[in-house]
């Protein structure tokens, strides 16, 4: 298979799409990127990367962090993380606040907003927030084997100074008990994970092991075990894309997860580890070139979990 061919393929076609979709702007410093940029990275199990279109250029992972703090902090605090936040997608929006009340603080699963609050406090202990920033850095940098990868500052300044409704949700959480920290510590946190800048291929690289049982077949470091990876791929299946989980599994196939930047790290369980980054958005915030691209590279591949 020409994974080459099929990725400039995929830039070609989607070339005059360029811009489709809504670019996030409820945090100011986002609405400034230029739209009309897609790029793709893949990075497989063999360690061999193919990039096409802007994958080289660096851009706000936001919600897709969620994967490498929910991995930080299952090594930190193990399987007790689950009395403090639930396994089940949510159906409703990234940052929605329904459902905490009937459910007494506990979020439902670690990837909508209210539940990375909360792995945040399970990372934040023992901790002062700049440590816990340090210390995740520190950890994704490991992932992706490269030392340049840093936080973007204007980002997360611009989303503490507009995360009301963050500080909504973590403010309500704090009420029945299920934060632990001060809430500003706890989204100082917060924001500087998803404030995270990489590039495509950083991107890929940093997933890879979860492409590959846990281990990271390139440098051969055991990450998570092979369960745990099956675990967290299961998780970005059913709950990667909020309310649009259902529809990106019907059209990709694939454990995804997705960012209000525009980027989406997708895993081919056995294969590979895929970025994809477009800044315009779909109704439900995610990247709307970003899942085309994702569909198109696995009905051209047959990476689909649920069969070719
Ligand atoms: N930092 C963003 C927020 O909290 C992350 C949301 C996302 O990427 N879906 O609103």
């Amino acid at each position: 298979m020409d994974l080459q061919a099929i990725v400039d393929d995929i830039v070609r076609e989607l070339e005059p799409r360029l811009g489709e979709g809504k670019v996030a702007d409820y945090i100011p410093e986002l609405a400034k990127v230029d739209p009309k940029q897609f790029g793709i990275a893949i990075t497989t199990v063999d360690g061999d990367v193919f990039t096409a279109g802007d994958a080289a250029t660096p851009f706000s992972i936001q919600s897709v962090s969620k994967v490498f703090m929910l991995t930080l902090a299952l090594g930190k605090a193990g399987e007790a993380i689950w009395k403090r936040v639930g396994r089940e997608p949510s159906g409703t929006a990234f940052n929605s606040i329904v459902q905490l009340e009937h459910e007494h603080g506990i979020p439902r699963n670690p990837f909508i907003n209210a539940g990375a609050i909360v792995i945040c406090d399970l990372v934040l202990a023992g901790y002062k927030p700049k440590e816990a920033i340090g210390e995740f850095l520190r950890f994704v940098r490991y992932l992706a084997d490269d030392e340049t990868i840093s936080i973007d500052g204007a980002v997360a300044k611009s989303e503490t100074n507009t995360g009301y409704r963050n500080y909504a949700l973590a403010n309500f959480m704090r009420s029945f008990g299920n934060l632990h920290h001060d809430v500003d510590h706890v989204l100082g946190v917060y924001f500087h994970q998803c404030a995270l800048s990489m590039t495509c291929a950083q991107l890929s690289r940093a997933g890879l092991f979860l492409a590959a049982k846990g281990a990271d077949p390139i440098s051969g470091y055991s990450v998570v075990s092979p369960k745990r990876a099956r675990r967290i791929n299961a998780l970005m299946l059913t709950c990667g894309h909020y309310d649009g989980s259902g529809d990106f599994a019907f059209h990709v196939g694939l454990p995804g997860k997705s960012g209000v930047g525009g980027g989406i790290l997708a895993i081919a369980p056995g294969k590979a580890s895929i970025a994809v980054w477009s800044p315009g958005l779909n109704k439900v915030g995610n990247s709307a070139l970003g899942s085309v691209a994702l569909e198109m590279l696995a009905s051209r591949t047959g990476w689909s979990v649920f069969g070719a």
